[in-house]
């Protein structure tokens, strides 16, 4: 975990506002929740193939999906009287939040600090491409502790795939003079990469170009599922940009077929595992990634992701005119909760329609997830990917499933040794002696256990390849 950030106060200016005043405390209201703000709706700079989040401009048309001032102030306000946690996260996303000019995150941090409460501590995060990031907009960062996430899907070679501009160019190096200008001002960021048809067999390359040659600390994985129907895969299959004579298709979870893009579910679940048999042999406690240690978490009972975890619904998404919606992946008009002008933060988060749409995370799992033996660690997966049939036949298993079967099956037998190093009171590192023991004991020559086929030696052993795929220059003086 990192440290809480505590920010200076400063003063702000009265905003014309209307004012929504806090409710009564609703029965059922969490304690605290993670909302995702879209302070520039769905628009991006850029165009990434399989990104049908930029599809969502369509659900405001004729906007110019820009937040106000009055949101902006209305927002903060509600979500820092909604909490009763010492620590609140504000989190930035898009679309490309840059895209609000670094004035509005200024004007946003003068506003937490007037409406935090004695003792409360913020963490502001922002996800972004990174291709708008300069000096200023890091010294920024820096000063304020944001914690920013940098999307790069791999190597140029991979991340260029599907991360292109609206010319279909790769943006590679734009990507990287951002993260250089990251490193140069000392920001915290963390990595977000998406798995998908082009980097699902180069788990190892990704994971070790993130960790030696951009000296990423953080990494999360997303894989990317892009579901389709009949009438709607051809054109999802050209991808979510706005096609010559045509308007952008709604993306909506509906559909099962998925789209040529989209990661292979066994695929996933050997993409993990591979990353997780040279974490596990070399990067315990350096490098935290973020299904590794929520999976850890998990064996304690704490389920610190939603996907994972028995229900959810504490990530609402909020779209810049302050529409309020059950969740980032569900935006579009059957789950929109109200507005926050309208309704409070709090009491749209503590909505019986929000409390069911948690809910039935669990309420909705197929019998093949209540039987199974990781269901503790997986509990289902995203209801988004709950389009599959289960081995028996019924709906609504997740399409991922054999991927997720196969990595909490392979690295149950390691987790459950680090957590009894933990209850000994030792370091869960430690987990990396027990390996190398393993690995001696077993012999370089036998099958690798990531399941590649190949010789532990020639595989994860100290022969492994290294990346088929270019570096980057680390050069961190010349953004
Ligand atoms: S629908 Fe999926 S991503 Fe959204 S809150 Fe639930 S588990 Fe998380
Ligand atoms: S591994 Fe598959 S069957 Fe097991 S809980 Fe996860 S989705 Fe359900």
């Amino acid at each position: 975990m990192r440290p809480p950030t505590i920010l200076g106060k400063t003063t702000v200016p009265a905003v014309d506002a209307p004012s929504v005043t806090p409710p009564p405390l609703p029965a059922h209201a969490p304690p605290g929740f993670h909302l995702l703000a879209k302070p520039s709706g769905s628009t991006c700079n850029i165009d990434c193939t399989y990104c049908f989040f930029l599809s969502k401009e369509s659900l405001y048309p004729n906007d110019k999906h820009r937040m106000s001032e009055a949101t902006l102030e209305a927002y903060l306000r509600q979500l820092l009287e909604s909490h009763r946690t010492p620590q609140v996260t504000v989190a930035w996303q898009g679309g490309e939040p840059t895209l609000m000019k670094l004035d509005f995150f200024r004007r946003a941090v003068k506003l937490v600090e007037h409406y935090r409460r004695p003792g409360q501590a913020v963490q502001h995060t922002f996800q972004t491409n990174g291709l708008l990031l300069d000096d200023d907009w890091c010294l920024f960062f820096k000063q304020h502790h944001f914690l920013v996430g940098l999307s790069v899907d791999g190597p140029r070679e991979l991340h260029d795939t599907y991360r292109v501009d609206r010319r279909r160019q790769g943006t590679f190096d734009l990507v990287m003079r951002g993260w250089r200008y990251l490193r140069k001002h000392e920001v915290d960021f963390n990595i977000l990469c998406t798995v998908n048809a082009a980097n699902q067999q180069h788990g190892r390359t990704v994971y070790r170009f993130f960790r030696d040659e951009l000296g990423a600390k953080w990494v999360q994985f997303i894989p990317i599922i892009e579901r389709a129907t009949e009438q709607t895969i051809r054109i999802a299959n050209q991808g979510w940009t706005e096609q010559a004579g045509t308007k952008r298709l709604l993306y909506t979870q509906t559909g099962n077929l998925v789209t040529d893009r989209t990661v292979g579910a066994e695929h996933y679940g050997r993409f993990l595992i591979d990353i997780f048999e040279e974490w596990v042999r070399n990067d315990v406690g350096q490098v935290y990634v973020q299904l590794f240690d929520v999976t850890l978490e998990a064996f304690f009972g704490r389920h610190l992701l939603c996907i994972h975890a028995p229900t959810c619904g504490y990530g609402p998404a909020l779209e810049h005119n302050g529409d309020l919606y059950s969740c980032d992946h569900f935006v579009e008009p059957k789950y929109k909760l109200g507005n926050i002008h309208q309704t409070h933060l709090l009491e749209l988060v503590a909505s019986p329609e929000q409390r069911k749409f948690g809910q039935d995370k669990r309420d909705t799992l197929t019998a093949q997830c209540r039987d199974c033996k990781v269901r503790n660690w997986c509990n289902g997966g995203c209801p988004k990917d709950r389009f599959a049939l289960s081995r028996d036949g019924e709906p609504g298993q997740n399409y991922l499933c054999p991927g997720l079967e196969r990595f909490f099956t392979h690295t149950g037998p390691t987790f459950n040794v680090m957590v009894q190093l933990l209850r000994q009171n030792r370091p869960p590192a430690d987990v990396m002696a027990w390996v190398a023991e393993q690995d001696a004991r077993q012999g370089a020559y036998r099958p690798c256990p990531c399941g590649s086929g190949k010789k532990f030696r020639f595989c994860h052993g100290d022969k492994a390849p290294n990346s088929p795929f270019s570096g980057v220059s680390r050069d961190l003086t010349t953004p």
